[in-house]
C-alpha cells in the first residue's frame, strides 16, 4: 500500500545488536522530522549478531514503549533481510535515517549514501547526531564492556543491561 504524498516516512536501520542509548537518542529525533518511522531491523548474517532478531526486535519494541514519543508520530519495528533501498520503497519512505558518531563512521556512511542515491535517487539519506553524552556508544563495544563483566547501565537500559548480563553469565 502507497502512502499519500503528504506524509513523511523515515526508515532507521541498523542491526541493534543491542539497541543502545545513541540508538534511542537517534529514534528520538527522528521522530522530529517525519509523520511515521520505520526502525528496520536487519537480519545481517554477514555481520554475524549476538542477538537473534526476534531478541533484537523485542528489545526495540520494550525500550520504545518506554520513550517520549510525539503522539501523533507512528513508530514500528519491522525486519529486513533485502537490499535496503528495495524495504524503503515497499515502506513508501522518501528518508533514510543514519546515525553518526564520528569521523570514523563518515567514510563508509557516505559511500553508502551515494550508493543508495544511485540506486535509488528518491530516497534522500539523512545524518543525525547524537547527543553529546550518547555520540560515542556503539554495540560492539557495549558486548565487549557485558563480556568482561563490567557495567553497561551508562549506555544501554537496565532490561538491555539484564539481558547482556544473562547471555555472559555462564561464558568465560
Ligand atoms: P549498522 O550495522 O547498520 O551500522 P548499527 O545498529 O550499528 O547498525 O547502527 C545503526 C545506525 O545507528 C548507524 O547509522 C549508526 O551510525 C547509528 N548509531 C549507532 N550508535 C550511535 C550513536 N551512539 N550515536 C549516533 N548514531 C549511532
Amino acid at each position: 500500500m502507497r502512502a499519500p504524498k503528504s506524509l513523511h516516512i523515515g526508515v532507521y536501520p541498523g542491526t541493534f545488536d543491542p539497541i543502545t542509548f545513541g540508538h534511542l537518542d537517534i529514534i528520538q529525533r527522528a521522530t522530529r522530522l517525519v509523520d511515521r518511522l520505520i526502525i528496520g531491523v536487519a537480519t545481517n548474517v554477514s555481520k554475524d549478531p549476538f542477538f537473534s532478531i526476534e531478541e533484537r526486535v523485542a528489545m526495540i519494541e520494550a525500550e520504545i514503549k518506554s520513550l517520549p514519543l510525539p503522539v501523533d508520530v507512528e513508530v514500528h519495528v519491522k525486519t529486513f533481510n533485502n537490499l535496503l533501498v528495495n524495504f524503503a520503497k515497499e515502506e513508501g519512505a522518501q528518508l533514510l535515517i543514519r546515525g553518526l558518531r564520528a569521523v570514523s563512521d563518515f567514510e563508509y556512511e557516505f559511500q553508502m549514501a551515494g550508493t543508495n542515491r544511485k540506486l535509488s535517487p528518491e530516497l534522500e539519506t539523512v545524518f543525525l547526531v547524537a547527543s553529546e553524552s550518547y555520540q560515542l556508544i556503539a554495540s560492539n563495544l557495549v558486548k565487549e564492556i557485558a563480556r568482561l563483566k563490567g557495567d553497561t547501565s551508562p549506555f544501554v537500559s537496565p532490561k538491555v543491561a539484564q539481558k547482556l548480563k544473562e547471555r555472559f553469565l555462564n561464558q568465560s
